[in-house]
């Protein structure tokens, strides 16, 4: 397989944008290759300037749960498109999605759209601080909710600590009032409490999905929110990447533990930029203008956005039971592949949750981001080049979680399991 036209590419990329590339994780730095330059999506598949095809499994981190350039979608966004790009007023398109949000979550009576997961987390943050009047938060090592600065803070070590932004750039005023906790210990969660009594939020992804999937123990769910209630604080519930994805009545219709603000993005713009926040009716209140809360965005809820996100959550609403189909094929791709590697005398951790899949090459269970971190990632490198030298396009590090879509069928899922027995086997002996 030639990749000549995207090393090119690549190339040219580099002289112009920041390591050729407008979001960091599409590099393939963590796996040493050079990103595959892409001219379009059709259905599971992806095409290179190359003229490679691949079965896509990362179907752009997510949003796209009915493949790439599902019919009723690009129809949707292609009327929309003809009516006019952006109004900066309001349309009804806006109502009719938040109706079909609050159907699907038990927690949610108002939510407000704005363009990206990134600014949905960051809003709903600003959200539990107003509301409650205070200033910590606590969020988890190995936990991903956007780059926004509060909010960039990873692991010091597995114990409770304030925490140390992660990046340059980031005042180290701006996160102290950031607390870390790890993921599935909720001793890590009371040290927090028992170290500030100004928390206004603990904000967790359910059903982690960036340090690869990692869900959350039902048990844990429950106690942090007996934390939360006992000492006022509010628990955000950031579905950006599980919703409509790992569930689709969101997280709180499989743990029973429901959360006060759940954010989303992803799936919700059905490929566009859309993210959302939405809470109960008491909460909201708080927004600008019905409250003090200040929110805004110029290109919030415009109508090609808004047409693309209705058309999916459509979808996803006249027929629930995709989520089903779409586990069953899921689960038999990571088993299947567990199967091949243990074959080859390589150990592999595998879950699924609704349509996200994960693997570890890993001998432990992974329960938090210190476990997904004791993972092979040289031998994932190695997997990952060789099954896309197959066709096969994997999310380019173990970090990240896979994805199935409904155009992904049974049979790409047999020649995945094959190529996968044909990856270990050569991987093993060389
Ligand atoms: C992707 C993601 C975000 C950030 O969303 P963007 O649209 O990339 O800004 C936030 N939280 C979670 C859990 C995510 O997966």
């Amino acid at each position: 397989m030639s990749t000549e036209a995207s090393k090119k590419a690549f190339q040219e990329a580099q002289s112009l944008i920041p390591g050729g590339v407008n979001s960091p994780v599409r590099a393939f730095k963590s796996v040493g290759g050079t990103p595959i330059f892409i001219t379009e999506g059709e259905g599971a598949y992806l095409k290179d300037v190359d003229g490679n095809r691949y079965v896509d499994y990362v179907q752009s981190w997510g949003p796209l749960i009915f493949g790439h350039r599902d019919e009723s979608i690009e129809t949707a966004v292609i009327n929309a498109v003809k009516h006019g790009l952006s109004f900066g007023a309001p349309t009804e398109a806006e109502t009719e999605l938040a109706k079909l949000v609050v159907s699907f979550f038990d927690s949610i009576d108002k939510v407000r759209f704005v363009s990206s997961g990134t600014e949905a987390v960051m809003s709903a943050i600003r959200l539990a601080r107003g509301f409650t009047g205070r200033d910590d938060i606590v969020k988890f090592t190995g936990c991903y909710h956007g780059h926004s600065d509060a909010l960039l803070v990873e692991a010091g070590s597995g114990a409770a600590t304030f925490g140390n932004p992660s990046s340059p750039g980031v005042p180290a005023d701006f996160t102290k009032h950031t607390l870390l906790a790890e993921y599935n210990n909720i001793e890590s969660v009371k040290k927090c409490f028992a170290d500030s009594s100004d928390i206004a939020c603990v904000i967790i992804e359910p059903i982690a999905g960036n340090m690869g999937l990692v869900p959350a123990d039902k048990e844990f769910l429950h106690e942090l929110r007996e934390i939360c209630d006992a000492n006022g604080s509010l628990l955000i519930f950031d579905e950006v990447m599980s919703g409509f994805r790992g569930t689709i009545n969101g997280a709180e219709s499989i743990t029973g533990v429901k959360p006060d603000i759940v954010t989303l993005g992803k799936v919700i713009g059905g490929g566009m930029p859309v993210g959302a926040f939405g809470a109960r009716a008491e909460i909201m209140a708080q927004l600008s203008p019905d409250g003090p809360v200040y929110q805004a965005g110029t290109l919030s809820g415009n109508p090609v956005a808004m047409a693309a996100g209705l058309a999916a959550l459509t979808k996803l609403k006249q027929n629930a039971r995709v989520m089903n189909v779409l586990n069953e094929r899921a689960t038999r791709l990571v088993e299947g592949m567990k199967k091949e590697a243990e074959a080859c005398g390589i150990t592999m951790q595998v879950d699924t949750r609704g349509s996200m899949f994960g693997f570890f090459f890993n001998d432990k269970p992974v329960k938090n981001f210190a476990d997904a971190c004791r993972s092979d990632a040289e031998l994932f490198a190695k997997f990952h080049a060789a099954m896309l030298e197959e066709g096969f396009y994997f999310a380019c590090s173990l970090y990240e979680t896979g994805f199935i879509s409904t155009a992904t069928t049974d049979e790409m899922i047999e020649d995945t399991i094959k190529a996968s027995a044909k990856v270990f086997k050569t991987i093993t002996n060389g």
